[in-house]
């Protein structure tokens, strides 16, 4: 019988290691990235306008705040409306289908109703609870609000994270049109939205309950800039904004993680009528290593070695991202599932400097076959590598674990 460690052992070892060790942060850590909007609406990526709509106000009923019984029914509500907001838009849907989440996220400023211009009023009428919710508060919809953030992933190497990079690429982002000024209008010029006397919102008065109140929602006319153009211009159809080849420079900083966002100020959607424009967010994703799994700046790899190697001790070398050698001392007498922990050798700490460790999970290769004169040295080994008192070790391996070691 082979004495070394057995596979279940190895499992078991890694599987206490993932629990309480740096695996499991790393693993906490990938949690939390954005769900893509198409599964948020349960619709398949080439779904029409009217599967689109019919989707969201179902889970938008579901996931009302003030009438799902769901935990999560905020959350959920929140995600839906983006994901409503941005697949609803053409000009966002192509974004987002190219780039990935792209457009709203965090820190945007208009919020739902002035941020992503959906009329929701449109969606579900008048008549019942969803009017009240959206057409409240919403006040002045789009028109005071900047240009709309723009998300941009950026996929890095991770030489890249290790070293810090100056990045530059080119981009098709919004510009303002240069033949209207950004305004959308031929010759700049703008009639006052007659729907809404430029406003920008249209107002009704509501009885709930004994009283009165006073309902905005953004005029779907102007969309609540309150104004409306003489004649479209033909340049931009309207939207006051073009496509422009853009180069960016950004540097990634060492030590960058995935999901890291580099804000750039002003460079998302242009504003509309003297608004400032939106920021590009530029969201790092960072590839994946042949050998490394990261957790926070620290470096985790597995390495497989023979059983003379771990019985024997023997060092291992490597090409290393920072350059150097990475020089892997197995001291001798090693099992499977002990860890080598090399300081400092691991990604630059983003915050409080320094740099994170590598740690080296050693395993044990077990080829799948044997030559003959490998099996018989095998056989000569196998009493003196077997343990004097198999009863008394399994005795041990039970107490190690009941203390949880
Ligand atoms: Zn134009
Ligand atoms: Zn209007």
């Amino acid at each position: 019988m082979w004495n070394g460690p057995s596979a279940p052992d190895c499992l078991n070892l890694f599987g206490r290691w993932v629990e309480d060790g740096p695996l499991s942060r790393h693993l906490g850590a990938e949690m939390s990235g954005k769900r893509d909007y198409y599964e948020v609406l349960g619709l398949d990526r080439d779904a029409d306008e009217k599967a689109l709509k019919n989707a969201f106000r179902r889970l938008a009923r579901k996931y009302h705040p003030d009438r799902s019984e769901e935990a999560d029914a905020e959350d959920r509500f929140k995600e839906i409306q983006e994901a409503y907001a941005v697949l609803s838009d053409a000009s966002k849907r192509s974004q987002y289908d190219r780039f990935g989440h792209d457009g709203p996220s965090g820190g945007f400023g208009g919020g739902f109703g002035g941020g992503f211009n959906v009329d929701l009023s449109d969606l579900f009428g008048g008549s019942d609870i969803f009017s009240a919710f959206f057409g409240g508060g919403g006040g002045g919809g789009q028109r005071n609000s900047r240009g709309s953030d723009i998300l941009y992933r950026h996929t890095v190497s991770s030489e890249d994270v290790m070293n810090g990079a100056d990045e530059e690429v080119e981009l098709d982002l919004p510009a303002p049109c240069s033949s209207c000024s950004g305004t959308g209008a031929e010759g700049g010029a703008l009639d006052v939205c007659s729907a809404c006397s430029g406003r920008g919102v249209l107002s009704r008065m509501v009885q709930m309950g004994p009283f009165q109140t006073r309902q905005d929602r953004t005029c779907s006319e102007c969309n609540g800039r309150g104004k409306i153009p003489k004649s479209v211009c033909k340049d931009c159809r309207g939207r006051g904004r073009v496509e422009q080849t853009t180069t960016l420079r950004f540097s990634v900083p060492a030590g960058a993680e995935d999901g890291t966002r580099l804000r750039l100020r002003g460079k998302g959607e242009p504003g509309r009528d003297g608004q400032p424009a939106g920021d590009l967010l530029v969201e790092l994703e960072v590839s994946p290593h042949p050998y490394f799994e990261r957790s926070r700046s620290d470096l985790i790899m597995s390495l497989p070695l023979g059983y003379a190697d771990l019985a024997l001790g023997t060092t291992i070398t490597l090409e290393h991202l920072d350059g150097k050698t990475l020089e892997i001392r197995v001291p001798k007498g090693s099992t499977a599932g002990d860890t080598i922990d090399i300081p400092r050798r691991g990604f630059p700490r983003l915050r409080g400097g320094g740099r994170g460790d590598v740690v080296v999970l050693l395993k044990l290769h077990m080829p799948k076959k044997f030559s003959r004169s490998v099996r018989s040295s095998l056989e000569e080994l196998r009493e003196d590598m077997a343990p004097s008192d198999l009863e008394e070790r399994i005795r041990e391996e039970a107490d190690v674990r009941r203390r949880g070691g």
